[in-house]
């Protein structure tokens, strides 16, 4: 297959009971949408099974791509393998648990008229999909986020998000990252944007995260906003340099 226009990225750690309904209704999104895409899983050592699974689906769907972890290395090493493996023009990168709603990918794609990179706000549907600590948490961490980093992202832990693949490029990936994409990009100086986005409840298993395991995300805040501050800037303003056939002329 030539590259895909899209390429949908999912990080997967034990989602079996999600997968056959994710990929269902993200095929029945893309369909109208005539574009060519693959979907390109990376299967963080699941423990359950998602792997045969993966790999049984993978075997019959030329549009399925799938990688798996050799141990279990957290959510941004698996978005970001992802979007390394992928070779679409652009990349989508949503959760595998039906939490973000693939119906939703239209809209995205929409908005990449605009933006060379869509983040999606679940701000005004979030109390629908998760317990009141989870929005208060996520309420608080944004504020301070945007405070620390000097920021304006509304959801920064919203992982639903389109860009331009080429807006990853240069990033340095980092333990967390996966919190920060919208200032990372942002930084890489491309235009970013934001669309409000539904937030569902889980269809099937349990989060992986807790309250005390977001907290490292303080630790992450500061070394991003450090990132910002120090990153280095530059502009050449004239340059000179000999033409190559002088340059090839022997010294006298
Ligand atoms: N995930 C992963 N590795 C992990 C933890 C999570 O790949 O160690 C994936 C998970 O399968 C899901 C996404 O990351 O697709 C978000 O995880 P989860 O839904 O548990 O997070 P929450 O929505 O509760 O913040
Ligand atoms: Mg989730």
């Amino acid at each position: 297959m030539s590259n895909p226009h899209f390429s949908i990225v999912i990080p997967c750690y034990n989602e079996e009971g999600n997968l056959p309904l994710l990929f269902e209704r993200i095929h029945a999104a893309m369909a109208p949408l005539a574009l060519s895409y693959e979907i390109v899983v990376t299967d963080d050592c699941s423990t359950d099974g998602s792997w045969p699974m993966l790999q049984r689906m993978a075997r019959s769907d030329p549009r399925l791509r799938v990688q798996r972890f050799a141990y279990n290395c957290g959510e941004s090493a698996a978005v970001w393998a992802g979007i390394r493996a992928a070779r679409g023009e652009y990349v989508i990168t949503m959760d595998a648990d039906l939490q973000n709603d693939p119906a939703e990918i239209p809209r995205f794609v929409q908005a990449l008229e605009r933006y060379d990179c869509v983040c999606g706000s679940r701000v005004q549907t979030r109390s629908r999909g998760d317990n009141l600590l989870r929005v208060i948490t996520s309420r608080v961490g944004n504020r301070v986020r945007n405070w620390l980093s000097e920021d304006q992202t509304s959801d920064s832990g919203c992982t639903f998000r389109a860009f331009r693949r080429e807006c990853a490029a240069n990033l340095v990936p980092f333990t967390g990252m996966h919190r920060f994409m919208p200032t990372l990009i942002k930084m890489e100086g491309y235009r970013v944007g934001e669309i409000a986005v539904v937030n569902r409840p889980r269809h099937a298993g349990r989060s992986h995260y807790g309250f005390w395991n977001r907290l490292v995300f303080l630790q992450d805040l500061l070394a991003v906003r450090w990132m910002k501050k120090r990153k280095l800037r530059y502009e050449i303003a004239d340059c000179v340099e000999a033409a190559p056939s002088d340059a090839a002329a022997p010294p006298h």
